[in-house]
Parts: structure tokens; C-alpha cells; sequence
């Protein structure tokens, strides 16, 4: 009971909850009474606050800052989203946007892990170094975008391309990670790449009692066949090597299938579509031609549609010739924290960033935690949020501080 006391008490969990309790929630978020909270928090921290449209007036990108000794080194972004997916109510045992904590400190929202926590922890993070007297040589962002979760159509991706953008010169971008059951935290410094592909399978079209030749069904049942063999390639890579994991293989999953008028009649045409992330040691041109190839052994008549072809992006390093990593590695590594670095095996705003050659890292400190995001009784911990404003005391100091080098 003590220690519910404390965390009752406490004025940053205070904030998580009010953040939490804005019903942020596709598909009609609440991002006024987001902005209404930030800037409240921009007038606390005496932080300048700037809001960007960058496509329309519903979806804003909200920015902090914090001017660094030497402004003119390339900045430290500290990303986070304010949207969240939407909620089964009746499934969860706590109200959805309560943010109603139990006896052992579990704080229950939608976005309490993905991912207003995070966003929440660097603004206490910045408290308390700005309430220490701390000061860094580089110039310190917090961006709180939206749209995220829905692919970032109207935040990240447009926003990257802003001459507003531009001028924030950022050198290196933090966002999201996931929780992990373990000890161990995951680092993320890549994404594989979605293709979401549609076989358009034309074929003789006739009377249901004839056995024609070349029919939609039979070309589908071809390509059915061999999408679902790479589709077990890619188990069996993941079986026999327990080091990889699930970002470091293409998945491929078939996720529609369409055709036909009536029951008795042979359809003109069959449509299959297939969700496809392309790990990042695949070559795009030889995974089309494959593609193709499948359409040719399967009879021809088909045409494949793409509805995203996405393009490679290289992943961030994770060594000493970047100089960002070292910095974030040596907070790590002074917390004594296990992390587990790898690629992310959904899609995130750091694939905008990586995708103009900025590094970013992919990183959320809540480990021995159920993975909740998108699901029912979403939670976090309060001791792990506490625990987690401290990790990011450590991280943003080693990244403002990083040093000045010819690259960066
Ligand atoms: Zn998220």
C-alpha cells in the first residue's frame, strides 16, 4: 500500500494518466486536447512550442525544444505519436482511457505502452534536467506527431518533406520500440520493406459442370502453392537459426481473395492479395522477377498490382563509425541494461527518417512487460515508467553531449 502511495502521489505519473486520459483514438483522435496538454507542458518546462500542418489542418505535429549550446550542430529528435488504435471497451476490465491504476502499480489505458508513455517520458526526463541545471551542446526536439498508426499519411511522411523539417537539422531521431516479456529491452535500428501485392488471374470462363483449361481457379491454386512455399522458407529460416528473429525474415501472409459472380459459372476472374515484408537482405528486382515468374508457371494472364512497393531503407548502424550509437550504447551500457538489437518487424515514423539517411534507433524502456500494444487491458507498470524516465536521463544527456565530427 506504501508504495501505491507513492506512485498516487507522484506528479509525472500524474501527467502520464492526464495525457492518457485524451481519447487520442482513431478514427476521430483528439488532437486539440493533446496540443492543449502539450503546451501546458511547453509553459511548465519554459520550453518554445511550434505546431506544423504539414497536409491538413486535422493532423498536426507538435514540437518542443530546447536550444543547445552549440545550435548549430545537428539536433537530437525525440520522436513519439499521439494517436492510438482504436478500443473494445467491453473487453477490457478497466475503461480504455481511465488510466485506472491496481494495488501493484499496473496503469491501464489504450497507448499506455504505443505510445504516450514514451512521449511522456522524455517530457519528465527534460524536467528533470532542466530542473538540475543541466545544459548539452546540441539542440534537443520532441516531436508528438499524428497519424502514426495509420501509416503516417498525414504526420511523418509528409512532414519529413517540409522545409520545416529542414530546418530542425536533426542528426538523429529516438522513437519507438515494444515492450518485452523479459529482461531484456529490443533496439531497433531498421524495418523491412511492405509490399502489398494483388495477382489479378484472368482464365476461361465457361459453364461450373465442364473441365475447361487454364481456369482462374487453377492458376490461383499455382500461386497459392508458391507464395505459401517462400512463405515456409522463411518459417524454416526462423526455426533453424534461434537468433534471428521474426524482422530479420520476408513474411508473407495472403490476407484477401476475391472473385466470381454466381456458383455455377467459371469466373473471367480471381483476385489474391498478399501482405509481403521484405527482409532487408532481399534484392527487390530479383524478388519481383520472382513474382513474375510465378505468373508465367501458373499460365500467364496475370497481372500484378501493387498497392505499396515499398523502397529498401538502409538500417541505422550500430557500431562506432556512428557516432549517435556510441553515445546512446555508453548510457546502455552504464545502466547495466540488456538490450537485444534487431529489426522491427512492423512499420514505424523512423522509416521516414532513415529513409532521408538520418540514423534513428527504435527503442522503448519497458521491459518485464507483457507486449500489450494494440490489445485488450493495455498497461504499464508505474515502476517501470519511473524507471524509464531515469534511462532517458542518462540516453538524451550522452546524445546532446555526442561530439561534433566532419559527418555530423
Ligand atoms: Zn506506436
Amino acid at each position: 500500500m506504501e508504495s501505491l502511495h507513492k506512485w498516487n502521489t507522484n506528479k509525472e505519473i500524474g501527467y502520464l494518466k492526464e495525457y492518457l486520459q485524451i481519447e487520442s483514438v482513431h478514427p476521430n483522435p483528439n488532437y486539440d486536447g493533446c496540443i492543449a496538454f502539450l503546451k501546458k507542458q511547453a509553459d511548465m518546462l519554459n520550453l518554445p512550442i511550434n505546431i506544423h500542418y504539414p497536409l491538413n489542418k486535422d493532423n498536426p505535429i507538435v514540437i518542443l525544444t530546447w536550444i543547445g549550446l552549440e545550435p548549430e550542430l545537428p539536433a537530437i529528435l525525440l520522436n513519439s505519436h499521439m494517436d492510438v488504435v482504436p478500443v473494445f471497451s467491453d473487453r477490457w476490465t478497466h475503461p480504455p482511457f481511465g488510466a485506472e491504476m491496481d494495488e501493484d502499480g499496473r496503469i491501464f489505458a489504450r497507448g499506455s505502452q504505443d505510445m504516450k508513455s514514451v512521449g511522456m517520458q522524455y517530457l519528465s526526463a527534460i524536467r528533470y534536467l532542466k530542473t538540475n541545471g543541466a545544459v548539452f551542446k546540441r539542440t534537443i526536439h520532441l516531436s508528438f506527431v499524428a497519424d502514426e498508426e495509420m501509416g503516417g499519411r498525414y504526420g511523418m511522411r509528409p512532414f519529413v518533406n517540409t522545409p520545416e523539417f529542414r530546418a530542425l537539422n536533426i542528426g538523429f531521431s529516438l522513437d519507438e520500440g515494444m515492450a518485452s516479456p523479459t529482461d531484456e529491452i529490443p533496439v531497433f535500428n531498421g524495418e523491412r520493406s511492405v509490399w502489398r501485392l494483388y495477382f489479378r488471374i484472368s482464365g476461361t470462363a465457361g459453364h461450373g459442370s465442364l473441365l475447361l483449361k487454364n481456369t482462374a481457379g487453377e492458376k490461383l491454386k499455382t500461386i497459392l502453392n508458391k507464395m505459401m512455399q517462400l512463405r515456409e522458407e522463411s518459417e524454416d529460416r526462423l526455426k533453424r537459426n534461434p537468433e534471428l528473429t521474426l524482422g530479420d525474415v520476408t513474411s508473407i501472409n495472403l490476407t484477401r481473395v476475391s472473385g466470381g459472380v454466381q456458383s455455377n459459372v467459371i469466373p473471367p476472374q480471381m483476385v489474391a492479395c498478399f501482405d509481403c515484408r521484405l527482409a532487408l537482405d532481399v534484392n527487390h528486382t530479383e524478388f519481383e522477377a520472382k513474382l513474375k515468374k510465378f505468373c508465367e508457371e501458373a499460365g500467364g494472364g496475370i497481372d500484378i498490382e501493387y498497392e505499396h512497393k515499398l523502397p529498401r531503407v538502409e538500417p541505422t548502424k550500430m557500431n562506432d563509425s556512428n557516432p549517435y550509437w556510441t553515445s546512446f550504447k555508453t548510457a546502455i551500457d552504464k545502466l547495466n541494461l540488456k538490450i537485444k538489437p534487431q529489426i522491427f518487424n512492423g512499420g514505424t515514423d523512423s522509416r521516414y527518417i532513415r529513409g532521408l539517411g538520418i540514423p534513428a534507433i527504435g527503442f522503448s524502456p519497458l521491459n518485464n512487460t507483457p507486449i500489450l500494444l494494440h490489445d485488450n487491458d493495455e498497461f504499464i507498470f508505474a515502476d517501470n515508467f519511473l524507471k524509464g524516465i531515469d534511462i532517458y536521463v542518462h540516453i538524451i544527456t550522452n546524445l546532446a553531449n555526442t561530439p561534433a565530427t566532419k559527418v555530423n
